[in-house]
């Protein structure tokens, strides 16, 4: 074929051509395989990316050949990698927690880095016996060269240069940087394997009780010996069973790091278990009493409590999941002093009418809008409203809202457009944010995705962050 092509030799001029890319993905964290179908995965090691259509579990192909689901929660796309591929940044941390991570650590040295309030910028905290305990944040600047800088003296062409130079020299700093937290504990996974949300009792083993509440008592218990859990133990007649283990099924897709994971239930004997993920140190509402009492606390912590649970809201209203019965008593606290919203749309499954009626002693009357209280209705906006009053609670250390006020006089000053008044502690910007989630009508409320936004802005002007 004399100047023709020959179709079976490669065109030079295509020979090179890139292939549609495969996506290969980092672990994160170490993942061991708990069914068959899964993947173990081994930190930093590279996976590609086979079957990504499913939001919380993806099909990846390790170096062997070996192809399973890992949760995608565990892993980062290589590409986008950037600063996570180094142990000492931790992403979106609140200047709170990596307090309390850097404490906990309690070496001389150890730091990490963060993402500072302001977009697009570094926060350094690193923490330092001398003269005393404590933790020192530094912005991580710019100058025009586009060089990062801790110091003006000592500029870099990229942060891990930066963090390289002050590993050998304080130059200026606290302390040279030493360490940072290796080994942090991996994030709960939606579900305890791909497309698993029954889970058999037989491989629970029941721990002690952590309280009770509207459904029953709570206990702690493990997962094939191994992983921590909380079973809620549901009374039975509380609540419709079966449209309940319906939307389980569901519930366990909706993952974010400022919500309760939930892993599955156990339907198959009775009374059927509720599986959560365990958190280490209770309800929110008792662990503000337990601070209040037990060491001074500062308007950071307490806005840095309400932003955690302001950003699982924001991703409940995304996924137009309603909560219906937010309050301090329903979020849970972790190590690293995380705070998670718990039992969200719990609420539609209970079969008590004193729980579900709004006219009934155990409805959540406090934390209700006049349109719930008028008609019931239900959506974002309410969850708005009640977040208003967990702030309240949050910045009152966990106080009653209304005090002894009886339910009748509540919703008669409610009705009035009566609010509850400022607490101490609080500042006028905190409390006009609270008086905003009050707005009589629910559409003058703003949403979560907005309070995020103004709740971190009013963190920043009062906050060296
Ligand atoms: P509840 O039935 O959700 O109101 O839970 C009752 C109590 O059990 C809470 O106030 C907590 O003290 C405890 N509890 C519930 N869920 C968990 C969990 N996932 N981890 C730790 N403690 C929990």
């Amino acid at each position: 074929m004399p100047g023709g092509a020959n179709p079976s030799t490669p065109n030079p001029r295509t020979r090179n051509k890139i292939q549609p890319r495969q996506k290969v993905v980092v672990a994160l964290f170490k993942y061991e395989a708990r069914e068959s179908g899964d993947l173990s995965l081994e930190k930093n090691q590279e996976y590609e990316v086979i079957d990504d259509s499913q939001e919380n579990w993806w099909k990846v192909k390790d170096a062997k050949g070996n192809t399973g689901f890992i949760p995608s929660n565990y892993v980062k796309e290589k590409k986008l990698l950037g600063l996570q591929q180094y142990e000492w940044y931790v992403g979106d941390m609140s200047r709170h927690i990596s307090e309390s991570l850097l404490r906990q650590e309690d070496k001389e040295g150890c730091f990490v880095v963060r993402n500072s309030s302001t977009r697009g910028l570094y926060t350094l905290s690193l923490y330092t016996k001398i003269p005393h305990p404590h933790v020192k944040h530094y912005h991580i600047k710019k100058n025009d060269k586009s060089e990062f800088y801790l110091s003006e003296k000592h500029c870099c062409n990229s942060i891990p240069d930066l963090i390289n130079y002050h590993k050998h020299n304080s130059g200026g700093l606290a302390s040279r940087l030493k360490t940072s937290p290796c080994d942090r504990p991996a994030p709960a996974t939606a579900g305890l394997s791909h497309d698993k949300w029954e889970i058999d009792h037989n491989e629970l083993m029941l721990l002690e009780e952590l309280g009770s509440g509207q459904f029953g008592v709570v206990r702690r218990g493990k997962w094939r010996g191994s992983i921590d859990v909380a079973v809620k133990m549901m009374k039975a007649d509380t609540m419709s069973e079966d449209d309940f283990i319906e939307e389980a099924k569901v519930m366990t897709k909706l993952q974010h790091n400022n919500l309760v994971q939930l892993y599955g239930v156990c339907s198959k004997s009775r009374p059927i278990f509720i599986v959560t993920e365990y958190m280490k140190y209770g309800s929110l509402l008792k662990h503000l009493q337990y601070l209040e009492k037990n060491q001074s606390i500062s308007q950071g912590l307490l806005l840095d409590m309400c932003i955690q649970v302001c950003k699982g809201m924001s991703y409940l209203e995304k996924h137009n999941y309603i909560h219906r019965d937010l309050a301090a008593r329903n979020c849970l606290v972790g190590t690293e002093n995380i705070v998670k919203v718990a039992d969200f749309g719990l609420a539609r499954y209970v079969l008590d009418d004193q729980y579900t009626s709004s006219g009934g002693s155990k409805f959540p009357i406090k934390w209700a809008p006049p349109e719930v209280l008028n008609f019931t209705l239900f959506s974002s906006k309410s969850d708005v409203w009640a977040f208003g009053v967990l702030m309240w609670e949050v910045f009152t250390c966990g106080k009653m809202p209304y005090g002894k006020l009886k339910n009748t006089e509540v919703v008669e000053r409610v009705q009035k457009g009566l609010i509850l008044e400022k607490p101490n502690q609080c500042c006028k910007e905190v409390y006009e944010i609270m008086r905003k989630c009050w707005s009589h009508l629910p559409e003058h409320r703003p949403s979560f995705r907005v309070l995020i936004e103004q709740l971190l802005s009013i963190s920043r002007s009062i906050l060296v962050d």
